[in-house]
């Protein structure tokens, strides 16, 4: 692979140099070959699952990478931790892929570094696996993601509440640039850091600010609030719950990133929480759109100092673009409802239907993914759509009469709507059931089946019905944990 490297070009204080802490009995465990292929990963490395094994777990550094495990800081929960960092990742290196387009590798299990505090650098293979699929089906459902090149088991035991297998997961993401990262050096007033780190950003994720001189702290936080936005309209699009939103999870990249206790919404119920740890609710499917808000106001907290050495008067020029948050995310929220629910373009008085079609799934327990299914393919079939009428009652009617006012065909709206609401979801008891199916027979078997399903979560391949039904008892007491 051809390295890169241009963060480790950056002052040493934003990393640590330091190396994987090689382990006893690496074995690959899941391997993507599109992904592998489109990094140019070479042959003979690619088709060779030892060298991979070595490679993935960190026992073996390949040529011009020079492994670095980074520096942030971040609010967790609403409290601010001033030193966070990658405590048990490394970042190998960054690669150009076909396109020209810039990726980092990263493995994380990858043993202790620095940042390590009490724990011990390690992962367990559910977490890995769990992130693997996850990622995959985030990415393939259209919603930016980080992604997963490689699990590779360790053959060592990691403790946790109970021993588990090891894993090492390779990590594939634009960026691992974080709010906590600019947090980091707000927190130390380090102002020629945050330069340092601003214009990097600028060059590696927004280029199109790029300009001699001063940086555009405006039109940068602009792009960012855009990115975030799109980032969590997707998520409820699909009814995706990260679980763990804080400022050190949050990328620049606007990529979902941190699969720890993220789970997808069933039954539509917009308090939704799974996160063991979340038990005020704070990153529930709902709160989400409003935590980004808060994340990306601590982002522009710690550029207030490079905008305007008099504090007040650099409020004044970020203000109006914090307080334009809610209504910008509105108007994308109300786009992407009025695609799922078929309406070429959407009016200020959908909002009525939108809001009601959602009370109605709200008061019937009805599933988000299986309705929207059904709704689509009521387009196309009588008798589903008698079916939808039933569940929606006048709501129905009401989605029917609007239908009817656009100069569409059912065959455009049904395009329209199958484009937005998929077929297939990585829900929580098949996810449970694929883990402990890998943890316990150590093969990886049910989880590529369930992957090439849920790569193409728009289309009915044959083996697509073994994983749609909600679960039995409604995910009533699902609970996840933090991947640590
Ligand atoms: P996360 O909850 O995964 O977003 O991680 C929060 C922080 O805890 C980051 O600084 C991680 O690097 C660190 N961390 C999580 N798990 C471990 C572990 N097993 N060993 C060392 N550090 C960890
Ligand atoms: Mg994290």
């Amino acid at each position: 692979m051809n390295f890169s490297n241009s963060y480790e070009q950056l002052d040493d204080f934003f990393y640590e140099r330091t190396r994987p802490v090689p382990v006893q009995a690496p074995e690959l465990f899941l391997w993507n070959s599109s992904l592998a292929e489109q990094l140019m990963v070479p042959n003979e490395l690619s088709h060779d699952s030892v060298a991979l094994a070595q490679t993935f777990s960190g026992n073996h550094i390949l040529p011009g990478s020079e492994p670095i495990a980074t520096a942030y800081a971040g609010h967790q929960f609403g409290s601010f931790i001033p030193q966070l960092g990658d405590g048990r990742a490394h970042l190998l290196g960054e690669v150009l892929d076909l396109f020209g387009q810039r990726w980092d590798i990263q493995l994380k299990g990858s043993g202790r570094t620095s940042f390590s505090r009490a724990g011990d650098g390690r992962c367990a293979l559910g977490p890995a696996v769990r992130e693997f699929i996850m990622s995959e089906a985030m990415n393939a459902l259209g919603v930016p993601t980080t992604r997963c090149l490689a699990v590779v088991t360790t053959g060592e035991t990691v403790f946790r509440k109970t021993p588990l297998p090891g894993a090492v997961v390779t990590r594939v993401a634009s960026s691992h640039i974080r709010i906590g990262t600019f947090e980091f050096f707000a927190a130390r007033g380090d102002h020629q850091a945050l330069r340092t780190l601003c214009r990097y950003t600028i060059n590696r994720h927004y280029p199109e600010l790029q300009e001699e001189g001063q940086i555009q702290y405006l039109p940068f936080i602009n792009e960012v609030i855009k990115k975030q936005i799109q980032l969590v309209v997707e998520w409820v699009r699909v009814g995706f719950i990260h679980g763990v939103m804080n400022t050190d999870n949050t990328s620049l990249s606007g990529e979902t990133i941190d699969y720890g206790p993220c789970a997808m919404m069933g039954i539509y119920n917009p308090q939704t929480v799974y996160s063991s740890i979340d038990t005020m609710g704070r990153y529930a499917f709902d709160n989400q759109p409003e935590v980004m808000h808060w994340n990306i106001a601590r982002f522009v907290e710690c550029l207030l100092p490079l905008i305007d050495a008099d504090r007040n008067k650099a409020i004044d020029q970020v203000e109006p673009l914090i307080e334009e948050f809610t209504g910008r995310f509105e108007k994308k929220y109300m786009e992407m409802m009025g695609k799922k629910l078929g309406l070429m373009f959407v009016k200020k008085e959908d909002h009525n239907l939108i809001v009601s079609v959602l009370n109605q799934l709200t008061n019937r327990r009805l599933d988000y993914t299986v309705t929207f299914d059904l709704l689509t393919k009521s387009l196309m079939s009588k008798s589903t759509a008698s079916q939808m009428h039933n569940e929606l009652e006048e709501c129905f009617d009401l989605w029917q009469k609007r239908l009817t006012e656009q100069q569409a065909t059912p065959q455009e709206v049904h395009e329209l709507m199958r484009r937005h609401n998929p077929v297939v979801i990585p829900r929580n008891h098949h996810i449970e059931e694929v883990i402990q199916t890998c943890e316990q027979t150590g093969k990886a078997t049910l989880a590529e089946k369930f992957l090439q399903v849920l790569r193409s979560p728009y289309a009915e391949l044959e083996q697509t019905s073994e994983y749609q039904e909600p679960p039995s008892d409604g995910d009533n007491d699902y609970q996840t944990f933090c991947g640590t």
